[in-house]
């Protein structure tokens, strides 16, 4: 449960909002029955009973995007009911519910609301005592609205950036292995789901080392982008190529296998024995691939492309290996693949 709340900083506040919810709005809601005002006792009620119903679907399902925005809502029309049944005194709710807004939502969607509240309440007559006391509420409502939006939209954006740094190889500008792994739990999820057939590429450049012995780091880092660029260009936009590491890359291919898988991995290979060059001459590249098995985890299929790689290097490097089936016995590495047909 700590966990989640400290990994989880939507369901952090969400919860947080239930808490100050029971705590802030339960004494009002009992003062209000006690005092025989049933109106004013039910709206209590309803928020009461809106919000803990919203973090408990957070806290069940884990979708918190939904429930911050159900709670946004209840937040917002309950302070504007608040306001309109009980009048001056409810108006000061609308101030937490417009900075927690802030919180559960999109900044844009946030300021929509808090927008909505403050118009929907300078509409109802019963809410203030004076058009002063209007005007006044109306503009630090609006203060306090902006200075949350300001915030919320920088705290989105540096939110937003980290997420693109965790996710993305600074050199090349793929994704990264963290994604990777995202990516193939996905993948195996859909075929689960679809059937779709899914290839896994696993690819590295041969004698990558000499190159930047012979050449310089740098020299090895345009290889590494021209590499990124030539697959880019040859491979269709709903693949997907990740940096595995050093000079090793994933390719996902979703939807190819058979022939059509074949006829895909001949073109990759063809065009990066064309294209892919150091300053002394071509650079060439080794393929392991293995098409996700029916059932199969995302470890075991990474081995077996894996594997195949493996018997591409030592049969002489520059060629595609295509793993055994999913189910079919393992290979057995040790002894070296007999034959070794040409890349
Ligand atoms: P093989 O054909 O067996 O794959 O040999 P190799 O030389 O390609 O493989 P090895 O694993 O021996 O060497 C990989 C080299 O890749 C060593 C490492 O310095 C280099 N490397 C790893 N990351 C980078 C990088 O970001 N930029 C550059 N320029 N080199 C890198
Ligand atoms: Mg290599
Ligand atoms: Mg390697």
């Amino acid at each position: 449960m700590f966990y989640r709340l400290r990994t989880d900083f939507r369901l952090s506040i969400i919860t947080l909002l239930g808490a100050s919810a029971v705590l802030g709005i339960t004494p009002f809601a009992v003062m209000r029955f006690v005092q025989n005002d049933l109106l004013a006792g039910l709206v209590d009620l309803f928020i009461l009973l809106g919000i803990v119903s919203g973090v408990l679907y957070a806290w069940a399902t884990g979708d918190t995007r939904r429930s911050g925005l159900v709670l946004a809502v209840i937040a917002s029309g309950g302070s504007v009911a608040v306001g309109s049944v009980v009048g001056e005194a409810g108006l000061f709710w609308l101030y937490p519910c417009l900075v927690t807004t802030f919180f559960l939502v999109h900044p844009r969607v946030a300021i929509g609301l808090s927008v909505a509240s403050v118009l929907a309440l300078m509409m109802i007559e019963t809410a203030f005592s004076s058009q002063i006391q209007m005007w006044s509420f109306a503009t630090t409502a609006v203060v306090v609205s902006a200075s949350a939006y300001v915030f919320a939209h920088r705290n989105h954006s540096q939110r937003r950036r980290l997420e693109h740094l965790a996710t993305i190889d600074p050199l090349t500008g793929v994704k990264n292995r963290r994604s990777m792994d995202e990516e193939l739990d996905l993948a195996a999820a859909n075929a689960e789901r679809s059937g779709l057939p899914y290839a896994l590429v696993l690819l590295d450049i041969d004698h990558f080392k000499k190159i930047n012995d012979l050449y310089g780091h740098g020299v090895g880092d345009d290889v590494l982008n021209d590499l990124v660029a030539l697959v880019g260009s040859h491979t269709r936009w709903s693949d997907q190529l990740f940096r595995y590491g050093g000079e090793e890359f994933v390719l996902l291919l979703p939807g190819v296998d058979g022939v059509n898988l074949r006829a895909v991995m001949n073109n990759l290979q063809q065009v990066l024995r064309k294209h892919l060059k150091h300053p002394g001459g071509p650079v060439t590249a080794s393929f392991g691939v293995a098409l996700l098995g029916h059932g199969e985890g995302v470890g075991h299929w990474l081995d077996r492309a894996d594997h195949a790689l493996y018997r591409a290097k030592e049969c002489g490097r520059d060629r595609i290996v295509y793993a055994e089936e999913a189910d079919s016995p393992e290979p057995d590495l040790a002894s070296s693949d007999p034959s070794c047909a040409p890349g």
